[in-house]
């Protein structure tokens, strides 16, 4: 099993104000039913810019388990531990 660095949207929050979109290099998002759908995590380049624009803090980032040919992005073949920041 490989992990990837992916975004994790909060669908409960998503407002559907499609401010991410635009920040996501490989078109991976779009808006259903009202809020965000990740379509294609095989292509995430796992850069992070989708987090910083979502106005109601509704993206965070994890180590999430993926099988896929693709090498886009930033993978791990264990899972990696997280850091506290404090
Ligand atoms: S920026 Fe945040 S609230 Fe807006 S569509 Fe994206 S995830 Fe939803």
């Amino acid at each position: 099993m490989k992990y990837k660095w992916l975004p994790v949207f909060d669908v409960n929050n998503c407002s559907g104000c499609r401010a991410c979109m635009p920040y996501c290099a490989s078109g991976s998002l779009n808006i259903e039913d009202g809020v965000v759908s990740f379509k294609n995590p095989e292509a995430c380049l796992s850069d992070e810019r989708c987090v910083q624009e979502c106005p109601v803090g509704g993206i965070h980032m994890e180590w999430l388990p993926l099988n896929s040919a693709s090498h886009l992005g930033s993978w791990s073949d264990q899972k990696p531990q997280m850091q506290n920041c404090s």
